[in-house]
């Protein structure tokens, strides 16, 4: 019975997200459409058009690939690895590209190595998603602070830029799939970093001030703490 009830769940997911895919395409397919009948009604040069459909056609090219990251039946990879060393990975990544547009970046690394069990390329993925948004939401010679701690039972890491925030009627909406505030967004990357902190069992919460900033807090159990309490099980 339960089965059937995630079967049909699972269904219902899928099934919002191919109608949600196919409007996202047609959008621009119409864009493309309206501007070949024109030219051709019109005797006009295509080349005059062509970099507008050259953007749709790029559009739909990073929404189909990111809808297949989203969409394929993913097989976790998990082993241990340290959380510190992946931040730094990420940071390293992006690093150039923030520079280009001003922005610094800071770890503040308020904890030696943890080390927790994680897919790894997934744990980049969802960081460098987080980052890409901080420094596009910025604009401009932003700071993004990236704050790295733990307790007994969690890594916390909090991912705080001085953008522009979110206004509060878009809080619950940022994560849905498609919903996008950018001229050429995807509105998948939140979605995409959503399920991967499911698949570790964290947690994603976000923190927003209209003119100051947007911080997001994941947090993840650590490995060492579930291992602990299944000796203190055996034991007891
Ligand atoms: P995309 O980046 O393609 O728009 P996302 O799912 O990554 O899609 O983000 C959805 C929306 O959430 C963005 O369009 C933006 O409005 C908002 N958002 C995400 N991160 C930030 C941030 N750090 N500061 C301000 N707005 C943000
Ligand atoms: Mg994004």
């Amino acid at each position: 019975r339960e089965e059937q009830m995630q079967r049909s769940e699972r269904l219902r997911v899928i099934g919002e997200l191919a109608s949600g895919m196919a409007h996202e395409i047609r959008n621009p397919l119409t864009t493309i459409k309206g501007f070949l009948q024109l030219s051709k009604a019109s005797g006009y040069n295509i080349e005059s058009w062509y970099s507008l459909i050259m953007d749709e056609i790029n559009r739909m090219s990073d929404l189909t690939g990111e809808f297949l990251q989203f969409s394929k039946p993913h097989r976790t990879n998990f082993r241990t690895e340290s959380l510190n060393e992946c931040v730094l990975k990420v940071i390293s990544l992006i690093e150039s590209e923030a520079a280009s547009s001003g922005h610094e970046i800071h770890f503040h690394e308020l904890t030696d190595n943890i080390h927790m069990m994680m897919d790894q390329d997934k744990m980049i993925q969802l960081l460098l998603n987080m980052m890409k948004n901080a420094c596009e939401a910025m604009v401009a010679n932003g700071s993004i602070h990236m704050r790295l701690s733990r307790d007994q039972k969690n890594a916390t890491l909090i991912i705080a830029d001085n953008g522009p925030g979110i206004p509060n009627d878009q809080l619950d909406m940022i994560f849905h799939p498609f919903f996008t505030t950018k001229e050429t967004g995807t509105g998948l990357g939140l979605s995409i970093c959503y399920k991967i902190v499911q698949d570790h069992q964290g947690t994603l919460e976000v923190e927003s001030e209209l003119g100051k900033g947007t911080r997001f807090i994941l947090t993840f159990p650590l490995a060492g703490s579930l291992h602990q309490e299944e000796d203190n099980l055996a034991v007891g």
